[in-house]
């Protein structure tokens, strides 16, 4: 079976390079995982919005991502469905830890995105967990080390980046700033500093905002390595 999906892996890259955009109707357009487009189906996402459309592409061929667009316009599937496909391509396993991160303003944003990558993700072997407070720092610290995908708050990154002996983040493969604007706006800039200075300079990252303030352009030019910017206005 694992040969079977490794000839799948070089399949679905090499088609990387050549996606058209203007072709992308459904997300069965996309050259994706068959466990990423069960789980979209299983979830009931059909056809992608145009953020999505226009993000996942320069995300699948490894281009760090500075994306804008106003709330409701899809921008957790834009990220999570790149995340979902690199750690699949790359075979990631529990036994390799952290590879992705997932930084959200707030709890309540940050379960949103855990609950939505559960859907999406059921069908992919990866480990995926929730670091927000709320619980203690000891459970979160036994389930941090096997955790593939770890969705999160800033402040709570942060400490288990300094508390937690066996968490590191040395193999991270992508960083994923969500709303970052809001997590300006909540006063968080010098801790996704220091989350950022934490990690490997050789990684992907994608930021996401609803607004392109001066702020956040600081934020990406700290943390995005020649970025394609994607902005999508209104009504889409
Ligand atoms: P944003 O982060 O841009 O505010 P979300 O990712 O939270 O937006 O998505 C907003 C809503 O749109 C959610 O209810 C989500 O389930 C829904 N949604 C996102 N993408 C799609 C899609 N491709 N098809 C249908 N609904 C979608
Ligand atoms: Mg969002």
């Amino acid at each position: 079976k694992w040969k079977t999906e490794l000839k799948e892996i070089e399949t679905v890259r090499e088609l990387y390079d050549t996606i058209d955009v203007e072709e992308l109707a459904k997300f069965s357009d996309f050259p994706l995982s068959k466990r990423t487009q069960d789980g979209l189906r299983g979830a009931g996402y059909a056809i992608p919005t145009d953020i999505q459309r226009a993000a996942i592409p320069l995300a699948l061929r490894g281009r760090d991502v500075l994306g804008a667009a106003k709330t409701g316009s899809g921008k957790t599937l834009a990220f999570l469905v790149p995340v979902l496909e690199l750690l699949w391509a790359e075979r990631w396993s529990p036994d390799d830890g952290v590879g992705a991160l997932i930084v959200s303003p707030t709890r309540e944003l940050a379960y949103q995105t855990f609950e939505v990558l559960r859907r999406v993700g059921v069908k992919h072997d990866l480990s995926a967990g929730l670091v927000i407070g709320g619980k203690s720092l000891q459970s979160e610290q036994e389930a941090i080390e096997r955790t593939n995908i770890v969705v999160c708050t800033p402040g709570r990154l942060l400490q288990h980046m300094d508390e937690t002996v066996n968490f590191h983040c040395s193999s991270l493969k992508l960083l994923v700033l969500d709303e970052a604007d809001r997590i300006l706006d909540l006063g968080f800039q010098a801790t996704v500093n220091a989350i950022v200075e934490n990690l490997p300079a050789e990684r992907q990252t994608l930021l996401f905002s609803a607004t392109q303030t001066k702020s956040v352009r600081d934020l990406a030019r700290l943390s995005l390595q020649d970025p394609e910017y994607v902005a999508v206005h209104q009504n889409s």
